[in-house]
This record gives C-alpha cells, structure tokens and sequence, in this order.
C-alpha cells in the first residue's frame, strides 16, 4: 500500500463553511471571504455583468 500520494488524506479539511449572508457553502474558513457573495471582502454583494442572464 504504498502507491500514490502519502499525504492526501490531509487534503480533506474543511474549507468552504455555509455562509451567514447568501447562506451557500461557500464561505472560505481560510481565507474568511465567501466566494458566492464577497462575504468578508467587499460589503456590497458580489456580482458580475455576466451573471444577469441567470437573473431573469
Ligand atoms: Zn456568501
């Protein structure tokens, strides 16, 4: 049993937790800033051009 990566098994920490503004599991433990909303890094909402088709 010595095939492959010996150090994946640390690769399954947590990272994203549920974020407490959009609610989604994006909130990034690490980083503190929520990749789904810009939770921790702007104080407005993150969004883009390209996602008002998603809107209607
Ligand atoms: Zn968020």
């Amino acid at each position: 049993m010595s095939k492959g990566t010996p150090s994946m098994g640390k690769c399954h920490k947590k990272v994203h937790i549920r974020c407490r503004r959009c609610g989604s599991l994006s909130f990034n433990f690490k980083r503190k800033v929520c990749v789904s909303c810009g939770f921790g890094k702007t104080r407005k909402m993150r969004s883009y051009k390209w996602m008002e088709k998603a809107d209607y």
